[in-house]
């Protein structure tokens, strides 16, 4: 890199963007004065330029620590289009793709690299990292780092043994979601030089946060979808869901289609690439969805189940409005998610026995004798192992983690990639290649599709070749086969697998532990999670923002004026005594009728929002006029 370089500079040269937004800068100069950095910013607040241009004007490489596999493809092709030479490694690449990025970087050929955790377990990898030049160490989605925060890996407690690889280097850490203690342990884990930490407020002035209360989900998702435009995303907790709500709201005529971590990559592509585009218009899926996705017109954001904690419920309502145009962010709750989300803490937490035996299993499935193992990374089919031992897949997959988390094993959920290719013939030897009729008019078919393959692994769909061709999928594969047989191409198919790494031994069922900081402490921190969700959903008493953001230690938080709490206030306020009196007499007499008489019901009667009705059920309540039980309304005196 040459001296002249500055942060602006190579915004405008790579990026063509001509200024920063709100802390880039100061978190850029903060890295280059060489200081370990923290960096706090929301969702789309611009964290990846943050390191990136630093990356371009540090002498050396600046190696990025990332669990988001998925994505590290994205952003390498991201950068290569902008003319930055980048380069990733992760447990789903093929050895000659792991060894093609190390040798870039080996050589001076990549400014960055991404690395995915579980790499830093292997000590072979690590040794090889050692003998680069690495600037700039950088740990993504930095709460991954503590064991306070809700997404722990263990793995990333390893990165503090790179700082003491490349002393020279500078650490930072970002985050768009940490709580006070967990931006402290961050920074003690990393064993930060110093206390740079930049914060941007969580506040987000256009997305407005409503919560709505109904015993039929489904109905209410509707009316929220017809009630709003624009591209929307809904969140529910499982696979089948998504399919089943998907149908409804397509059976209702609105367009939408589902998205989970079992599809195929290549079907997972698809259907983002349809919404992205705006040609579907609802998305519904798993919390799989919506890590890197760049879509800044998303108007709504429906939670139709609860998250189990407000840092994942503000990642996920934060896709709405990346634009800053107004937005929707609405949980629709009922009575029963109480219940539910207190179940889904025992199932986090199956008892240490069940843990025990469940490691046990895994040591059998992958025939890993006891004493032997260390080390191993083996692919882990989920689905045939709980089917076979007949393990409800939750517990299976919250003993994985506690075991993961006790330094057994590392279990690595669903790294899915793409099918790759990419020529490693001669130019020459070519013109006389060898192979069956199918298996060239295969190559001649990749060749006229993509480009790039003589230098790189590039992305190729099988079906797009078998349209193209008429063949069918097999046939193709079979030529893929064939041609990398005989050593024209390099073809790595797609999968999608979950792993397991032993990163101990097997021991003995009876010698697996299970300390208190691993166990006991980490329930405790999860119900505290739990509460506070509780709190944001079921009290209504405060503006949803405000509390929020208490929670992300931002204690001076006003009122936001837009939230369904403080409109129904401000509604509630401003209708005139008059209004308030018949409308009382309305409820009173609505409430009298037979049948289950819910607040929602009352409230589309009446037509107003529920949140302006509740001061008045409030006050008609303390009058003895009515009874109110759960969401249900009755009037003291009922007719028939
Ligand atoms: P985050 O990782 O914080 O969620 P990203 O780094 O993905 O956010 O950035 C979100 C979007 O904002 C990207 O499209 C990025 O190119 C864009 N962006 C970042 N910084 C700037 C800037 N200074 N000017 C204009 N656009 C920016």
């Amino acid at each position: 890199m040459t001296e002249s370089l500055t942060p602006r500079s190579v915004l405008e040269k790579y990026w063509g963007y001509t200024s920063f937004r709100e802390l880039q800068q100061e978190i850029i100069e903060s890295v280059l004065r060489g200081e370990d950095t923290l960096g706090l910013l929301p969702t789309g607040g611009g964290k990846s330029l943050t390191f990136q241009i630093p990356a371009m004007i540090l002498p050396g490489l600046t190696l990025v620590v990332t669990p988001l596999i998925s994505l590290m493809k994205d952003q390498v092709d991201n950068l290569r289009s902008r003319d930055i030479r980048a380069c990733m490694i992760h447990s789903g690449l093929s050895r000659g793709e792991q060894k093609l990025a190390m040798d870039r970087c080996r050589y001076g050929h990549a400014k960055m690299l991404y690395v995915s955790p579980e790499k830093l377990q292997s000590k072979g990898f690590v040794d090889e990292l050692g003998q680069m030049d690495v600037s700039l160490i950088v740990v993504d989605e930095a709460h991954c780092i503590s064991q306070w925060g809700y997404d722990f890996r263990p793995s990333y407690l390893r990165i503090s043994e790179l700082r003491h690889r490349f002393p020279q280097s500078r650490v930072m850490a970002l985050t768009a979601s940490a709580t006070p203690e967990v931006s402290a342990d961050i920074m003690d884990r990393l064993e930060f030089r110093g206390r740079r930490m930049f914060v941007r407020s969580f506040a987000r002035d256009n997305i407005s946060y409503i919560v709505r209360f109904s015993d039929h989900k489904q109905e209410m998702l509707l009316r929220v979808l017809r009630n709003t435009s624009g591209s929307a995303i809904v969140y529910v907790r499982s696979r089948r869901r998504t399919r089943e709500i998907a149908e409804l709201l397509v059976a209702e005529s609105i367009s939408a289609e589902f998205y989970h971590a079992g599809l195929s990559a290549e079907e997972k592509n698809e259907r983002q690439n349809r919404w992205k585009s705006g040609q579907t218009r609802v998305m519904v899926a798993t919390n799989a969805f919506g890590m890197g996705i760049d879509k800044p017109d998303v108007r709504t954001v429906v939670h139709v189940d609860l998250p189990s904690s407000l840092e994942e419920y503000y990642q996920e309502a934060g896709r709405a409005g990346r634009d800053g145009c107004a937005a929707y962010a609405v949980v629709i709750a009922s009575p029963a998610d109480k219940g539910t989300l207190t179940r889904r803490l025992n199932e986090a937490f199956p008892d240490k026995d069940v843990i025990r035996r469940v490691y046990e299993l895994v040591c059998n499935f992958l025939e890993v004798a006891v004493g032997s193992g260390y080390g191993l990374m083996e692919e882990f089919d989920f689905s045939l192992f709980c089917d076979r031992f007949r393990i409800n897949p939750r517990v299976a997959r919250s003993a994985l983690g506690l075991l993961t988390s006790a330094g057994y094993i590392e279990y690595v959920d669903e790294i899915s990639t793409r099918s790759r290719l990419m020529v490693i013939m001669d130019k020459h030897e070519l013109y006389s290649l060898n192979v069956s009729e199918s298996a060239d008019r295969v190559f001649q078919m990749i060749l006229r599709s993509y480009t790039g393959l003589f230098s790189d692994y590039v992305n190729i769909s099988e079906s797009l070749l078998s349209a193209r061709l008429q063949m069918s999928p097999k046939q193709v594969y079979e030529a893929l086969l064939e041609l990398s047989r005989c050593h024209a191409v390099s073809y790595v198919p797609q999968k999608t697998s979950p792993y397991v790494i032993f990163t101990t031994s097997r021991e003995l069922p009876k010698h697996v532990m299970l300390p208190r900081s691993v166990y006991e402490d980490m329930r405790q921190r999860m119900e505290r999670r739990i509460e506070a969700m509780k709190r944001f959903v079921f009290n209504g008493g405060s503006c949803r923002v405000a509390s929020m953001l208490r929670y992300f230690g931002e204690s001076d938080a006003g009122d936001c004026g837009r939230c369904d709490v403080c409109r129904g206030r401000r509604e509630a306020a401003s209708a005139t005594a008059n209004a308030r009196q018949d409308l009382m007499k309305e409820i009173v007499r609505i409430a009298g009728q037979p049948g289950r008489t819910t607040v929602d019901y009352i409230a589309s009667q009446l037509s107003v929002s529920s949140e302006s009705l509740l001061p008045l059920i409030r006050e008609l309540m303390d009058r003895g006029q009515v009874r109110v039980d759960g969401f249900v309304v009755t009037a003291a005196e009922r007719q028939g």
